[in-house]
């Protein structure tokens, strides 16, 4: 007998606020229960009395949030009987679907833009045996490639646009409720086709008990979630999503056609939640923003210098923007933040150690040597 406390997953966890049945067999690789850290050093660096935390969503089996949505979109593509499943991909959804796909013995196809996916990412595509179909194009023209041949072949999509996928995501916005026992005064995401931030605001009106918000909030799922009462919250936070300034199709107003950016997990100009997201800023009251390469970079190599916390730079938008925000006072002082940090930092070595300023210090292999090294370097 497994010990009734172990963690199987969120469908485990949330069963009865997400659209599975009694019998239905779920495929999970224990994704969900992330970290919720609070950053100590960072409030200093700022000069604000902000309590900060970062949800680490890249200690997720496959190290991004798109865990949380792949072992929903699975588990129902399984349930209705599909044998193959296909997503276009800036690689961590790509990364996400191969693993969840071997776990459930099916296939997955997917199309990925031709060196623009970071090395981590590539990887996992190949080693899970997914069918990796690299496009001479970008995310927005796999996408709409996806789209298409789904009505010639018989694949499941398994982008955001599967309403599963958000689904499974919004229990990151339950996990932060239960831990901080009510919700941030902000929230802020790296957004990219902004499933994630609507997502978590699904979750977060969910739990939430204002005048009948529940059941407004339902129209993102169409009404087949089933979750009533529970714990109930009084406050929602303020959904604040920060795009990369190359690629800021909420910040143009429109839809970009050649969207450039280190952060390749945003690189996105098409953005497949539109109308959702900036339903999502309307009723939160938050907003959208745009943050410069430098910034992300900036702010991921601060995160892991002075926090101990290595995420990946799309990841570091979040940051990167709220820490600006609250630098000007746009995000008041005695506020609580929560940051979600997409991906894990090991997605992508090659960028990290490119913008690294870290000597390596090479040396004889000898005791005088290394003595040296460590004297010359102490603070
Ligand atoms: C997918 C992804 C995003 C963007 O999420 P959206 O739901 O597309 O807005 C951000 N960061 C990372 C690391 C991702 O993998």
């Amino acid at each position: 007998m497994p010990f009734r406390s172990r963690y199987t997953g969120l469908i485990d966890r949330y069963r009865d606020r997400l659209p599975v049945h009694d019998d239905t067999r779920i495929i999970s690789l224990g994704e969900g229960n992330t970290p919720l850290i609070r950053l100590h050093h960072i409030p200093d660096i700022i000069g604000k009395d902000v309590d900060i935390y970062v949800k680490y969503e890249g200690l997720n089996p496959t190290g991004s949030f798109k865990d949380r949505g792949m072992t929903m979109a699975v588990t129902k593509a399984v349930e209705e009987g599909s044998k193959a499943i296909i997503c276009a991909s800036t690689g961590n959804t790509s990364a996400a679907a191969a693993a969840y796909a071997a776990r459930a013995g099916i296939t997955a196809f997917v199309l990925i833009p031709e060196g623009k996916i970071a090395q981590g990412k590539l990887a996992q595509a190949m080693m899970h045996g997914s069918v990796v179909i690299q496009i001479q194009g970008n995310f927005d023209e796999g996408m709409a490639l996806v789209k298409q041949v789904a009505d010639h072949a018989p694949v499941t999509i398994v982008n955001s646009i599967n309403p599963y996928r958000l689904q499974g995501q919004k229990t990151a916005a339950f996990e932060i409720v239960e831990e901080l026992g009510r919700a941030p005064d902000y929230h802020c995401l790296p957004v990219g086709n902004a499933g994630n931030i609507t997502a978590h605001w699904i979750g977060y009106c969910e739990y939430s008990s204002a005048g009948g918000e529940v059941t407004k909030a339902c129209k993102f799922c169409d009404g087949n979630c089933r979750f009533a009462g529970g714990a109930i919250v009084g406050n929602r936070p303020k959904m604040v999503g920060y795009q990369a300034a190359g690629s800021a199709p909420f910040m143009r107003g429109k839809m970009v056609d050649d969207p450039e950016t280190v952060a390749t997990a945003i690189r996105i100009g098409h953005p497949q939640s539109w109308d959702y997201a900036w339903q999502v800023q309307k009723e939160s009251g938050g907003w959208f923003d745009e943050c410069s390469d430098e910034l992300i970079l900036a702010a991921q190599k601060l995160l892991a210098e002075k926090e101990g916390v290595f995420c990946e730079p799309a990841s570091a938008t979040s940051l990167a923007g709220a820490m600006r925000d609250i630098k000007s006072g746009k995000i008041p002082e005695g506020s609580s933040v929560v940051c979600t940090l997409t991906g894990h930092g090991l997605k992508d070595p090659d960028t990290a150690i490119a913008q690294s300023t870290a000597p390596l210090i090479n040396i004889k292999p000898t005791l005088d040597a290394v003595k040296h090294a460590i004297l010359d370097n102490l603070n």
